[in-house]
This record gives C-alpha cells, structure tokens and sequence, in this order.
C-alpha cells in the first residue's frame, strides 16, 4: 500500500509540472501572437492553444484523480468500489492505480455515459 501511495506522488509531481510548463508556453504564445500580428498564423496559433488546453484539461482531470486515490489511502478507504463497496481487485489497481470503481461497475457506468452521449 505504502508503495503505491509513493507511485501516486511520483505521478502526481509529474502531472503538476507538466501542467505548469503547458501553462507557460501557452503565455509565451500569447506574447509572441502580439509581436507577430500576422492573420494567417493566427488560425494554426489559436489551434495549438485548443491542444494545449486540452493536454492541460485531461492532465488536470488525471491530477484529480490522483488527489482524490491519495485522500482515500489516508481515510483507509482506497481500492472499495465507490459504487458496490466491494474490494477492487489488485490486479485491476495495478494497472489503473486511481480506480474508484470495481470492472463491473465502471463498465455500467461507461454503458450509462454511452447512452446519454
Ligand atoms: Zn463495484
């Protein structure tokens, strides 16, 4: 357990400075956007920022996750299913170390979100 708890804040570090370097070189795009005022580059710049933001919006979301598996180690709750309350089973964590739900319960749920979708 004490294992995984490191590996998650390993993970953790990893993502937080990779969130905050996107974060900078997306500034440095706004400056360079204003020093070249050119309107054909502004299509591809603009496209890069939506890339950016949205490395930086699943990495955020990963971050949660991650966050939210350690908070659960310290409440001595990590690795039950949120939605059975059974344990998730070892194999299953070691490949998706912040799983909050059992196989059972997460391909429900992902069933759930492809209907309404
Ligand atoms: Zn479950």
């Amino acid at each position: 357990m004490r294992s995984i708890k490191r590996e998650l804040e390993t993970k953790r570090d990893a993502l937080t400075s990779a969130i905050s370097s996107s974060t900078r070189s997306s500034r440095e795009d706004d400056h360079r956007r204003e020093v070249f005022k050119d309107p054909f580059g502004m299509a591809s710049i603009t496209h890069d920022d939506e890339v950016v933001a949205a490395v930086v919006d699943t990495r955020a979301r990963q971050l949660e996750e991650i966050d939210r598996a350690l908070a659960d180690i310290d409440a001595g709750r990590y690795g039950i299913c949120r939605e059975c309350g059974e344990e998730i089973p070892k194999a299953r964590l070691k490949i998706l170390p912040f799983a909050t739900r059992c196989v059972a319960c997460q391909a429900r749920l992902e069933q759930g979100l492809g209907r309404a979708a």
